[in-house]
């Protein structure tokens, strides 16, 4: 890596993190081993407008429990985005579920809500919503659609800390909401994620399962219930998470202003497609990204080696995660299958310059 490589993604790191986390390495024991703990769980959810949150070693590990309190299991079917991270699905298969992916809309990349309700079946479950690189998925017409059907909405919103869809906070609508601390995410703990829920009853069952089914009104001491799992995140990873929480409003407003400042740049290409914005909703941008038209004729390939020949990290837009080897081709799901050739994430962390921005737009410009 030379000097002016510019990598897509760095966390901002500042001294009340490194403080906060000084604090819980040095005195969060004992009595104290869980107090970081909790206070990130209370600020997260008074950030977030919901009545739970529970803090987990990771998005992945939350969908896995919050799937698992709702009973989730061998014969059940989960819909999902085929344009998504193999960790919204990867929790269904461990579970004996059967992830069903469907097609994504051309401008938010986002599940597409005619095509949810054709893959509904008997066994369907759950869908799962992931608001993808920060853009919302329709909420108004998934949950409709979840209602009409009796079937939950869930919300991965890994990658949409920041986002609102009609004053809700990303991951506030659905029975259950996930979210990740991973170090590329727009606030980090290094690994770590949340659940959160407005649900009581999910809420004491995943509560349950996190520790490794011990229920809280169990009397005996290590006397488990039910099998669980153990997803917990530390005390000290908390303690970065209490000093991210008190920064987002400057972590997520710094995302914005990336996206803004390149859409801005890229203004006068016809056709280029940046995250949309819908009237009624914020984008909490976590992954600028461009979209090439057609016509273009780009390919995965030819961006990624001409973004390398310049030095810039290029982080490709997912694969249908249907074209895996593990799964069945679905190239059905057109807009899935052909946008993931002709689009590429834009690098955003915090401190990223006006001049590594114009150098990023000129390697975009050359291909239109
Ligand atoms: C990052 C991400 C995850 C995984 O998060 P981990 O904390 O690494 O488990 C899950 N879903 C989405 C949409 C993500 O972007």
């Amino acid at each position: 890596m030379t000097a002016d490589r510019i990598v897509y993604t760095k966390p901002s790191i500042t001294d009340l993190e490194v403080r906060y986390a000084t604090d819980a390495a040095a005195n969060g024991w004992g009595a104290r081993c869980y107090d970081y703990i909790h206070q990130f769980e209370a600020a997260f959810h008074q950030h977030l407008g919901t009545r739970h949150a529970l803090a987990t070693s990771s998005c992945t590990g939350a969908l896995h429990m919050g799937l698992a309190a709702m009973g989730i299991g061998p014969g059940d079917e989960i819909i999902l985005a085929d344009t998504n991270w193999i960790a919204s699905a990867a929790p269904i298969v461990h579970l004996g579920a059967t992830p069903v992916f469907v097609d994504i809309l051309p401008d938010s990349w986002c599940l597409d809500p005619g095509k949810v309700e054709a893959a509904i079946t008997i066994r369907t479950k759950a869908i799962i919503a992931v608001h993808l690189y920060g853009n919302l998925c329709e909420m108004d017409d998934l949950l409709a659609i979840g209602e009409r059907h009796g079937i939950p909405v869930i919300e991965d919103a890994a990658e949409a800390i920041g986002s609102e869809y009609r004053g809700q906070r990303a991951g506030s609508m659905g029975l259950f909401g996930t979210f990740s601390f991973h170090g590329t995410k727009t606030m980090t703990t290094g690994e770590g994620g949340m659940l959160v829920t407005q649900d009581e009853e999910l809420y004491e069952r995943v509560l349950t399962l996190s520790n490794h089914g011990r229920a809280r009104s169990q009397s005996k001491q290590f006397w488990p219930d039910m099998v669980g799992f153990k997803y917990k995140m530390s005390n000290i990873q908390a303690a970065i998470g209490c000093a991210q929480l008190e920064r987002i409003e400057m972590l997520t407003s710094r995302k914005r202003a990336i996206l803004a400042s390149y859409r801005e740049r890229l203004a006068d290409l016809p056709g280029l497609a940046l995250n949309p914005e819908p009237a009624g909703t914020v984008n909490g941008a976590w992954m600028p990204t461009v979209v090439f038209p057609e016509e273009t004729n780009v390919t995965k390939s030819a961006l990624l080696k001409a973004f390398g020949e310049a030095d810039i990290d290029a982080r490709v837009f997912f694969s249908p995660l249907s074209a895996l080897s593990m799964f069945t081709d679905k190239p059905d799901n057109r807009i899935s299958w052909s946008i993931h050739e002709r689009a590429i994430n834009l690098p955003s962390f915090h401190d990223i310059s006006d001049a590594d921005m114009d150098r990023v737009c000129r390697v975009v410009r050359s291909f239109m």
